[in-house]
């Protein structure tokens, strides 16, 4: 008992520190990252991350993004103002950055047999386009997902282009690898999908392979499907690039996978 009194009065003390340090009030501490070194003894932070553990925002970013916490619904409440901060100021842009460069460099290095038989793999949603103008009214992936709301969107066909995506999308066009769009948008956002990609700048992809209508199909069983068909129709994936791991994940993954940023929401 002793032991946790002394515990809560040291968590006081740096949460005191770290206000006057930073001029920060105690509350908006979890938004920043001043302690969490600090801090992370006292939190337990173990487990379920995020709910429990009273995890720092950028901790339970990182835990997001490594596929160690999976299966997640929304984003914690108090973590909104951090992950809005992260999408719209520069971070997300300078993450998205490193990936595309690294994509780039590996394209650049591989040994192509110009046969036009290479090809690319795409995701849609926060890989090709951005749905940042959605989520910005919705909490930023707090509030529950709505199919109805988000389909909606979805229909406008109006949403953006993610730069850096398109940046690779263009330099693997320029090294003769073909893309191929897969999403698990399904049948019916057909027309919007293809519209939207157009007037986002994408163009001359090879396929646009969305889910099937009506059939029950988990994201990983559906994309490596597909992928294995274009394995044996003779195309070979040298590149796989999403913002979730279902994206990723499932032989055949490609040649190389590569993980963009996406705090906002979890597709199992
Ligand atoms: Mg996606």
């Amino acid at each position: 008992m002793a032991k946790k009194h002394l515990a809560a009065v040291v968590l006081a003390i740096l949460l005191a520190l770290a206000a006057g340090a930073t001029g920060m009030r105690a509350s908006e501490i979890d938004d920043g990252m001043p302690l969490i070194h600090m801090l992370r003894p006292l939190l337990h932070s173990g487990g379920d991350l995020g709910r429990r553990g009273r995890v720092p925002c950028d901790s339970w970013r990182f835990a997001v993004e490594t596929n160690t916490l999976r299966d997640w619904d929304t984003v914690p409440a108090r973590c909104e103002k951090y992950v809005g901060n992260y999408m719209l100021g520069g971070h997300y842009r300078s993450d998205s950055r490193a990936v595309a460069n690294e994509a780039i460099a590996y394209a650049e290095g591989l040994n192509l047999t110009g046969q036009g038989k290479e090809v690319w793999v795409f995701d849609v949603d926060e890989t090709t386009l951005s749905n940042l103008p959605y989520y910005a009214k919705h909490g930023f992936g707090v509030e529950p997902y709505n199919w109805s709301t988000f389909g909606a969107y979805v229909k406008e066909a109006n949403a953006p282009v993610l730069p850096e995506t398109q940046r690779l999308y263009k330099r693997l066009q320029a090294l003769g690898i073909k893309p191929v769009i897969l999403t698990g948008r399904r049948e019916d956002k057909r027309e919007a999908t293809a519209n939207n990609l157009a007037a986002a700048g994408y163009t001359g992809y090879l396929k646009l392979l969305l889910k099937p209508q009506n059939v029950k199909v988990s994201s990983i069983e559906f994309k490596s499907g597909e992928r294995k068909k274009l394995q044996d129709a003779g195309y070979v994936i040298v590149g796989n690039i999403g913002d979730q791991w279902t994206d990723l994940l499932g032989e055949p993954e490609g040649g190389r996978t590569f993980k963009l940023p996406d705090p906002m929401y979890y597709i199992g």
